[in-house]
């Protein structure tokens, strides 16, 4: 008898396509799934226990596809990272080291999946700090079938003043983000955060870091010792460049030090390249 497996010709094996649906990068299971033959494509079949007592189980041989399919579309991928589905699709910079070093750590990080510190990943705009974030979570929801919420910080704050202009709890919009195994926010400190939302941001890391749960930033603003650190050996224009800290206030910034590994990604944005080019 021959192994029963998924996968075709049609979606290279893997179960699914990835395609873009509005905003969102949404996976398609493909249609060798649905004529699963185990479970006549209906994603459960019927078992009987050692007391014969019948039950509903997950098919076997798609069930875990199914599954893993719908957590990814559950996480809120933007459409633009549709073809980022794994950390390695991300190409480093020849002798970047900083961006080597925060593509190892990804892979790493979710290779030992809950066992290694979230990254917190600090740098200008346009060298692979999103694009990492996103190769993680796309890995662990399509492989590894963990929970994970993708969010971008600008939009989280709209969607809390949203909330509260309609008089609804602000725990509908948070319990999603607060629950989920691994939570990405993309772009903290974006835009001018009030106290009020700062609190909200406030309560959101905490019970993420009471409950152990894995959270991963990606930020535009540098730590305050990474500015330092960096102003130490030339005096540029670091001096008004506004760190972390100033952005989300110091309390949350040093809670997200406890919970993630401070990674900065250095480099040349596109522009300045090209401008030195010419
Ligand atoms: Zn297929
Ligand atoms: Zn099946």
């Amino acid at each position: 008898m021959t192994k029963k497996t998924i996968g075709c010709d049609n979606c290279y094996r893997m179960g699914y396509m990835i395609e873009k649906k509005g905003d969102l990068s949404f996976a398609r299971i493909c249609d060798c799934v649905l004529r699963c033959r185990e479970c006549n494509g209906s994603g459960s079949v019927l078992s009987k226990n050692e007391k014969a007592y019948i039950y509903i189980s997950n098919c076997k041989v798609c069930g875990v596809r199914r599954r893993n399919v719908k957590l990814y579309n559950l996480a809120g991928v933007p459409a633009k990272y549709s073809t980022v589905l794994q950390v390695d699709t991300f190409r480093p910079k020849a002798k970047n080291e900083s961006q080597q070093y925060a593509l190892s750590y990804a892979k790493d990080f979710v290779k030992k999946y809950p066992n290694k510190k979230g990254f917190l990943f600090m740098g200008k705009a346009g060298l692979g700090k999103t694009h990492l974030a996103i190769g993680a979570i796309s890995e662990l929801t399509l492989e590894k079938g963990i929970r994970c919420v993708f969010k971008d910080f600008f939009h989280l704050l709209s969607e809390l003043k949203e909330a509260y202009s309609q008089g609804t709890p602000e725990n509908e919009v948070l319990l999603p983000l607060i629950e989920t195994e691994v939570l990405v926010i993309d772009e903290l400190g974006k835009g001018r955060s009030s106290e009020w939302e700062l609190n909200i941001l406030d309560q959101l890391i905490s019970k993420r870091y009471n409950a152990s749960k894995i959270t991963l930033i990606t930020t535009n603003y540098v730590s305050e010792d990474n500015k330092q650190k960096k102003g130490s050996g030339h005096s540029s224009q670091n001096e008004d460049q506004e760190t972390l800290e100033n952005r989300v206030g110091s309390r949350i910034a040093s809670r997200l030090r406890e919970m993630c590994e401070f990674i900065p990604i250095e480099g040349d944005d596109y522009r300045r390249t090209f401008q030195k080019s010419v």
